[in-house]
């Protein structure tokens, strides 16, 4: 039986309810069911990218606060990416799966420096793979560490988990009429400006043909559906 190999982008919001900030393990425990679940039953294998944005995320820090430079409030977003790694470790492990934490910044107490051939090895023992520290340089966001990460680690498909259902043609929370698309190219993403994930990302994955599948995590059994390979949310590719 073919092994699916996936690359999940969880953003810091997922990381507590809904419209809240920080961190709110019973939020945390949802997410780690789903993937443990998947995990345990199913031929997949789990990568998981975390965001920091539920702690800080360095660009609106920069805007709102003169005294800190670009950079520092870059390695700030990154360093929030670690303390949600802990977190949801924690919490897989709590239901019974392998981890580990691997992180673009070196931080030996709390978890492994990400080597590409270790991840992998990681990866065919079973373990779900927790990156964080994002790509471990500044000016980036998270999704293009998740990008990076599933171009690298030859992933069957990036996974994206969102508020929304999927990519629509306008911000469905501002816009009722917004269309939905089941699927869409990376060219089209790129020519409308949808936000779906950052220009840099979408340009890595569109170069090396890396599958792209947004779906809305709220939705209760999603994550796990996606996980699997179910054909849910939108799917951007060629
Ligand atoms: N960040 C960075 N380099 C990276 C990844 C992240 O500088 O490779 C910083 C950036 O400031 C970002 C913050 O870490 O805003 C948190 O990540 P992100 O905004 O992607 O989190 P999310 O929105 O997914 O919760």
């Amino acid at each position: 039986m073919s092994v699916r190999r996936v690359v999940l982008k969880i953003s810091g919001e997922c990381f507590c309810p809904a419209g809240g900030r920080g961190i709110s393990m019973p939020s945390v425990m949802l997410l780690a069911e789903q993937v443990a679940k998947v995990a345990k039953d199913d031929n997949v294998q789990i990568g998981i990218v975390m965001g920091g944005g539920n702690i800080l995320r360095g660009g609106q820090f920069k805007a709102n606060n003169n005294a800190i430079q670009e950079s520092t409030a870059h390695y700030m977003g990154m360093l929030a990416t670690v303390i949600n790694g802990l977190a949801l470790q924690d919490a897989i492990e709590l239901v019974g799966c392998d981890t580990r934490l691997m992180t673009a910044l070196p931080m030996d107490v709390v978890a492994e420096p990400y080597i590409r051939r270790r991840a992998i090895r990681h990866l065919e023992v079973g373990r779900i793979i927790l990156l964080a520290g994002g790509t471990g340089s500044p000016f980036v966001t998270t999704d293009t560490a998740a990008a990076q990460r599933a171009l690298e680690l030859n992933a069957d498909c990036l996974l994206k988990a969102t508020k929304v259902d999927g990519v629509y043609s306008d911000d469905p929370e501002k816009n009722k009429d917004a269309q939905f698309y089941e699927t869409i190219t990376y060219d089209d993403v790129r020519r409308q400006n949808l936000r779906v994930m950052d220009p840099e990302s979408i340009a890595k994955c569109a170069e090396h043909g890396m599958a792209i599948q947004v779906f809305n995590f709220r939705t209760e059994g999603n994550l796990e559906r996606a996980l699997k390979g179910e054909r849910i949310g939108t799917i951007i590719g060629k």
